[in-house]
This record gives C-alpha cells, sequence and structure tokens, in this order.
C-alpha cells in the first residue's frame, strides 16, 4: 500500500507545483498585457494632445482630422501588435506545458512500472531458487521413496524452467532495447517446432488441460529460439490467468480468408480464464505493464512477456492480438498475412 499512496502523493505535490508554475505564467503574461494597454491608451493621450496644439481643430479642420485618423490607426495598430504577440506567447506556452506535463508522466509512469518490475522480478528470481535449493536439500537429507524423489525433482526442474524463462525475457528485452539482438533466421518446419514446443509443455503443465490442432507441414523463415520464447511465454500466461483444470489450445493452421487469394497463416494460444477488459487490450503489449495494481495483483510476473512477443512477431513480418475466446477467456492471436510470399 506504501508505494502506492506514495506515489500518488508525489503525483499530487508534482501536479500542484506544475498548475501554480503554469497560473504564474500565464497570469504574468496577461499582467504584461495589461500593462502595455495602459501605456498604449497613455502614447494615444499624450500624441493626441500635441496635435491639438501643432494643429487647430476649427482652422484646420481636414489635416486635423486626417491626423486624428492618422493617430487612431496607431494606436489599432499597436493593440492589434500586443494582442497578437501575447496570444502567439500563450499558444507557445500552453504548447510547451502540454508537451512537458506528457514527458513528465510519462517518465514518472515508466519509473513506477520499473519499479513494480523489479520488486516482480526479485520475487521470481527468490521464489525457484529458494524452492529448487529447499527441493535438493531435502534429497540430501532423507532417504525418500522413489515416488517422492521423482516428485520432488519434477518440481526442481519445473521452477528451474521458471528462471531459466525469466532469465531469457529480461535478456532478450535488454538486447531488445539496445538493439543487439539479430534474430537468427532459417527455414523452419514450423509445425515440427511447435509440435514439440507444445509436447515439452505438455510434460511440465499439470494444472490445465493443454491441446493442440497443428496442421502439418507448414513452413516459416523465423528464428528458432525466439518462436520457442513466443510460444512459452503466451502458454505459461495461459497457465497464470486462466484457472487452474481449464482447456488451454494451441492452433497453428493456414487459411484464406474471404475476398483474398493469398493463404494467412495464424497461430493461436487460446484459454478460458477471465478474459482480457477490451480497453487493455492495447497496453498489454507495453514493456512491464501489467493489469490491475501491485498490491492487490494476485499473480507475479514481469510486465515483460507480452512485449516481448509483440516485438518478436513485428521482427518476423506479422501481427499479434489479443481478442476473445468462445465462450470465455482470451486468444492471443499471431497472424502472418505474407507467409506464402516469404524467401524460399
Ligand atoms: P506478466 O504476465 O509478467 O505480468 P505479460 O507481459 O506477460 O506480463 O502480460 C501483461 C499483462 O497482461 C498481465 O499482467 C496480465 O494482466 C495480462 N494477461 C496476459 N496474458 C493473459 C491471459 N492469457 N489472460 C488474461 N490476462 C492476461
Amino acid at each position: 500500500m506504501k508505494k502506492t499512496a506514495s506515489w500518488f502523493q508525489s503525483k499530487k505535490l508534482i501536479s500542484g507545483i506544475y498548475v501554480f508554475v503554469l497560473a504564474y505564467t500565464v497570469l504574468q503574461l496577461l499582467w504584461w498585457g495589461v500593462l502595455l494597454h495602459q501605456q498604449s491608451k497613455q502614447i494615444a493621450g499624450y500624441e493626441r494632445l500635441e496635435l491639438t496644439h501643432r494643429v487647430h481643430e476649427l482652422t484646420q479642420p481636414a489635416e486635423f482630422s486626417y491626423e486624428m485618423q492618422r493617430l487612431q490607426k496607431e494606436q489599432q495598430m499597436r493593440t492589434f501588435k500586443y494582442v497578437g504577440e501575447g496570444i502567439i506567447f500563450l499558444v507557445l506556452i500552453l504548447a510547451g506545458a502540454a508537451v512537458v506535463y506528457r514527458a513528465v508522466w510519462k517518465q514518472m509512469k515508466l519509473s513506477q512500472q520499473q519499479q513494480n518490475f523489479m520488486m516482480a522480478v526479485t520475487h521470481e528470481l527468490k521464489s525457484p531458487i529458494a524452492v529448487a535449493k529447499l527441493n535438493l536439500e531435502t534429497l540430501r537429507r532423507h532417504k525418500l521413496d522413489e515416488e517422492k524423489q521423482a516428485k520432488l525433482l519434477d518440481n526442481t526442474i519445473r521452477e528451474t524452467n521458471r528462471l531459466d524463462q525469466l532469465c531469457n525475457n529480461i535478456l532478450l528485452a535488454s538486447q531488445f532495447e539496445h538493439q543487439k539482438y539479430q534474430p537468427y533466421l532459417e527455414k523452419l518446419d514450423f509445425s515440427q517446432l511447435i509440435q514439440l514446443g507444445v509436447d515439452e509443455l505438455k510434460g511440465r503443465i499439470a494444472s490445465h488441460q493443454l491441446t493442440s490442432f497443428i496442421q502439418p507441414g507448414i513452413e516459416l523463415q523465423a528464428d528458432r529460439f525466439m518462436m520457442q520464447l513466443l510460444l512459452n511465454n503466451l502458454v505459461e500466461n495461459a497457465v497464470k490467468y486462466a484457472t487452474k483444470g481449464t482447456e488451454i489450445q494451441v492452433r497453428l493452421y493456414t487459411e484464406t480468408e474471404e475476398d483474398e487469394e493469398e493463404p494467412v497463416l495464424k497461430l493461436e494460444i487460446c484459454d478460458e480464464g477471465e478474459g482480457i477488459d477490451p480497453a487493455e487490450r492495447k497496453r498489454i503489449f507495453e514493456k512491464f505493464y501489467r493489469i490491475g495494481n501491485e498490491n492487490t495483483r494476485k499473480s507475479k510476473g514481469s510486465g515483460l512477456g507480452l512485449y516481448l512477443a509483440k516485438k518478436i512477431v513485428e521482427q518476423h513480418g506479422g501481427q499479434i492480438a489479443a481478442i476473445d475466446n468462445e465462450p470465455k477467456g482470451t486468444c492471443f492471436q499471431i497472424v502472418w498475412d505474407e507467409y506464402s510470399t516469404q524467401p524460399a
């Protein structure tokens, strides 16, 4: 609770300072306008006085009226100038303020998300290490029967896999950040790669029913490691966010859509969880973004999984989106439009 409260407090404080500075600047501008207006009126008064000394209104009426009109025009020009300048200043101040406001909030949000990320990652790194250590110590200290030993070992492997995946995500995210990761594209038997990935996941996921529909013989120019990471991240998310015992389906197929000649390739990972609010469906792909509040959220995570999924898909010329699953849950759908024109 403390962290969120302090964040809101600093947000309030910064908002207060910001509004004060902005209001002060605008008031200063208005005051400058009032002073100029008074000055212009004074100048006009002096000029008229000087005119009455110079030209006599009754003896030289034509010249007097001409001069009077000239003075009025000059006063109008002065008003036009300072009102125009004032408006330009006001627009520049407001535009600058809007830019600064957006930049500051973006930075604050990012640093808050980074803080959440550090908290989540520390937990995510520590908990598998603690579980693995405890399991290994138990195995060393006690003489357990074979079944119990196998259970502890399976559990340790699961935890170290989780650790491995988290490390891969962090590493890859930092490489993406510094544009250092160069995908190694090769012609893959994509159907086989997904099938092997699903089989491996089936071996370690006991909490859900993992099923698949994989069209055989689909080839794709892709980076093997990235594709494995993509599948793992999306399936692990389904495991995390859908109720235990429900079905998770992985589908890979080509489809020719209406009015299209070329087939598109689709990879879908669908779960029967609570689904994702349409308003959140774009934001979940942002770096470190996690739905809800860090203090009330039940599941742990880093907010990197979907960010990486999107980056990977885009690097491979595809598009990823979260859509509704029927009758309930979410489908993460990846579509390759240009699939049939890929280099052989
Ligand atoms: P993490 O899972 O580590 O929080 P992700 O980037 O993988 O980070 O996901 C971002 C957010 O999207 C998650 O915090 C979660 O709220 C939401 N989300 C992801 N996958 C699912 C899913 N299958 N069902 C419901 N919500 C999901």
